[in-house]
């Protein structure tokens, strides 16, 4: 009796019995191959888990699968170990994890191979004549064919005007044949040097750095503290260069590539080796061959964002995070994985050094360093001659704000582009202006889907709703008193492009947000633009504080990022100081010395004069104090149950009655505590009624015992399929 044990991609947190296909042989079945299997009336493409002797379920209930597609597992056993380990850890359904550690192509069921395509040539030797005298169209085939000695296929044949039934006969008369062509060459040329260009001289700190994580030794996790502009990237190169030359790859994630081609083009100008980006750009085909060629060893340099980390290496040398404290590396819906942490698990599979960089690092990752989990190597000065820049806050709580900018800001910003250098403007809001409202009943444009304003957008002109997508005209009238005396209040970049634009007219200005970089080169334009160094103001949201290297930037002007210091979640101060800091770091990396200028309501928060005055370091020794005394993570642990439902209050009764049943039924673990039912903050989102309850835990391993019991309980209430339901594990945000 032969049982497959199959995970199929479906939102169920279970694992699926079939029969093998007639006649297979069952020394094929290696765990990790996949298997089409009918699934109602539908197929899947399943991953075989193991083969067992019997099944709880009656056997001649069992259907047989359809077709093994492998003869060996596309992901190496350890990745797949690693992806079980996530889904269980992040309590999602199996089947869907492990299809999400595949690319798309393998995921729909095609074969594990390089794109390849069948092509026609003529045979060795074979001349028109041969064909015979009757055979005109079947020479001029042959006569195509030869004049095509690498190949062409039935599709060329067609266009070229004849007729591809012709080759049939050609190839029993062994004139021609059929051959499959490979166009894919990730490793054509390969020579003895590495490099193409020399690396820098390190500094003392960085020197100090490299050697430390070069000496590492099997599996070493590493957070490398570096402030802004002190030369990480070098580090990371020259680490990586070492393993290069061992005959080792690379793995490095970044948080977003679009946003920062400079980290790819870097890479590909230091090594000779080749490089690969996996990006949202490639087709999925691409993508396949990019994946092989990383499985395969021929990719030395693994360059990708947060789903990269499940790429196979031949010879994994060494795992880079860069710009670690960025919330994108935690997927936010569906299968809520963290790559950063699973960066750390699969280095110690590896058994290789993870370098976990940044100059905010999260406080997870300093409580690691602190607690000795982590080996911490710090670099406190910037790299070359750059100096840190100068920090100021600009109190404006009884100053006129034009459009969002004080007199004084405008005037510094005058200042910097008159020196022949560039300014930056940050602004964490895109679109016109955040509310539209009436100016005679104080009315305000709301999206009756959400709990939350409709966002003002002038090019084109339309309200538009950031949290649900949705967009109407612009409405001529109040909805309330019928005036058409309806006013933007506040500023999102667009406005302040528009009053910058009008200020300095004579100067180029760069919008940077979700809106002027959908179209795909619209980014590396302004980057190219940016780059040419002539004055120019930059006017953008966070894309603008993602590790980018401005060298002719010496002002950068924060607008809007007080609010978050009072925001409801936990992380709200982290991510603001983060954000604050990152942006910042744009400033003066190159010869001209930087300064920041921060508007802000708050000029005496103490936390803010904290971060200012002493830097990140001291502000996250401060914070990490505060969420021990309170009693937050990294302290404890959290998830975060989500719930919504049509209708209010619905998601949260769910959620209480779920509670309330767990709490008669079962023992709850030591140290495990329920905080909630709540609304969630933002109660309505997309027309949805919203819930949430968060579990905490004093240690992982209980909380995750509550957790298994708990997705159990979801999965069973009847009640559960009337709501949506998810279970965030160590939430980045609790909204
Ligand atoms: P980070 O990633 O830490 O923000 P980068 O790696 O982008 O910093 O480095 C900032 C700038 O400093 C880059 O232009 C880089 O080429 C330069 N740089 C790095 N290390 C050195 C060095 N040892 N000597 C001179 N310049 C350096
Ligand atoms: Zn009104
Ligand atoms: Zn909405």
């Amino acid at each position: 009796m032969v049982v497959l044990r199959l995970a199929l991609p479906t939102p169920m947190r279970r694992v699926f019995d079939y029969l093998p296909p007639a006649g297979l042989d069952p020394q094929t079945l290696v765990p990790g191959i996949r298997i089409r299997v009918p699934f109602g009336n539908r197929q899947l493409i399943g991953m075989l888990l193991d083969v067992s002797d019997h099944s709880e379920f009656p056997i001649h209930k069992l259907k047989a699968a359809l077709e093994v597609l492998d003869a060996t597992p596309p992901l190496p056993a350890h990745l797949m170990d690693l992806a079980r380990w996530a889904a269980s850890y992040y309590q999602h359904p199996i089947g869907d994890a492990l299809a999400q550690a595949l690319p798309v192509m393998l995921r729909k069921g095609n074969a594990c191979e390089y794109a390849h395509e069948h092509l026609w040539r003529a045979c060795e030797g074979a001349v028109p004549e041969d064909a015979g005298k009757q055979a005109k169209k079947q020479q001029a085939m042959l006569a195509l064919l030869i004049k095509h000695p690498q190949g062409i296929s039935t599709d060329a044949i067609r266009a070229e005007g004849y007729r591809p039934e012709l080759l049939k006969p050609l190839e029993e008369k062994a004139l021609a044949e059929r051959f499959i062509h490979h166009p894919h060459h990730a490793n054509s040329e390969r020579t003895e040097d590495l490099l193409h260009e020399a690396p820098l001289t390190l500094n003392a700190q960085q020197r100090t750095a490299l050697e430390a994580i070069n000496n590492s030794d099997g599996f070493a996790p590493i957070l490398l503290e570096g402030v802004t502009g002190s030369g990480k990237t070098e580090i990371y190169l020259q680490a990586i260069e070492l393993q290069l030359s061992r005959g080792k790859q690379a793995l490095v994630l970044v948080p977003e590539i679009g946003l920062t081609p400079q980290t790819v083009t870097r890479f590909k100008q230091r090594f000779n080796v080749p490089v690969v980006a996996l990006h949202s750009n490639m087709s999925d085909r691409q993508r396949l061959d990019a994946w092989l060629d990383a499985r395969e060893g021929e990719a030395r340099i693994i360059i990708g964002t947060r789903s990269a980390i499940f790429t196979p290496m031949r010879a994994p040398g060494i795992i880079v995070v860069d710009e670690e404290h960025d919330a994108s590396f935690k997927q936010q819906d569906g299968y809520r994985y963290s790559a950063r942490d699973l960066a750390v698990l699969r280095a110690q599979r590896e058994q290789v050094a993870v370098v976990l960089g940044s100059a905010t690092p999260s406080l997870e990752t300093l409580h690691n360093a602190q607690q000795g989990r982590y080996q911490w190597l710090r670099v406190t000065e910037r790299a070359g001659k750059a100096k840190a820049p100068s920090f100021e806050l600009l109190d404006t709580r009884h100053t006129h704000l034009q459009s969002g900018l004080s007199t004084p800001l405008i005037k510094r910003i005058g200042q910097a582009l008159e020196k022949g250098t560039q300014a930056l403007v940050f602004i964490n809001r895109r679109g016109f202006s955040p509310t539209l409202s009436c100016h005679d009943c104080g009315w305000i444009a709301d999206c009756n889907r959400c709990d939350a304003n409709m966002t003002l957008h002038r090019s084109p002109p339309h309200l538009h709703c950031h949290h649900c997508d949705k967009q109407t005209p612009i409405p001529a009238r109040c909805g309330n008193c019928g005036s058409d005396q309806l006013k933007p209040v506040g500023a999102g970049t667009e406005r302040t492009e528009d009053t910058l634009q009008k200020l300095f007219p004579h100067i180029p200005v760069l919008r940077i947000d979700r809106d002027t970089t959908q179209r795909k080169d619209a980014m590396a334009k302004m980057m190219a633009q940016i780059h040419s160094g002539d004055p120019c103001i930059l006017v953008g949201t966070q894309m603008l504080a993602k590790g980018h290297h401005f060298p002719k930037v010496t002002l950068v002007a924060i607008l809007n990022a007080d609010s978050g210091l009072f925001s409801a979640d936990f992380r709200g101060m982290e991510r603001t100081a983060q954000l604050i800091l990152q942006v910042a770091g744009r400033a003066g990396r190159a010869d001209h010395p930087g300064s920041v200028v921060m508007q802000t309501n708050q000029a005496d928060h103490p936390t803010l004069q904290h971060l200012v005055q002493m830097g990140y370091y001291a502000f996250a020794q401060q914070e990490l104090i505060q969420r021990q005394q309170a009693q937050l993570p990294p302290f404890t642990h959290y998830a975060l149950v989500r719930a919504e439902a049509n209708g209010s209050g619905r998601a949260e009764a769910f959620l209480r009655a779920i509670r309330e049943q767990m709490e008669t039924d079962i023992l709850m673990p030591a140290g495990v505590r329920w905080l909630g039912p709540f609304p969630s903050p933002m109660e309505k989102r997309a027309g949805m009624h919203r819930a949430q309850m968060l579990i905490q835990g004093d240690n992982r391993r209980h909380l995750h015992q509550l957790l298994d019991t708990l997705t159990h309980y979801l999965e069973q209430t009847k009640e559960a399929r009337k709501v949506r339901w998810s279970i965030d594990v160590d939430p980045v945000d609790t909204f």
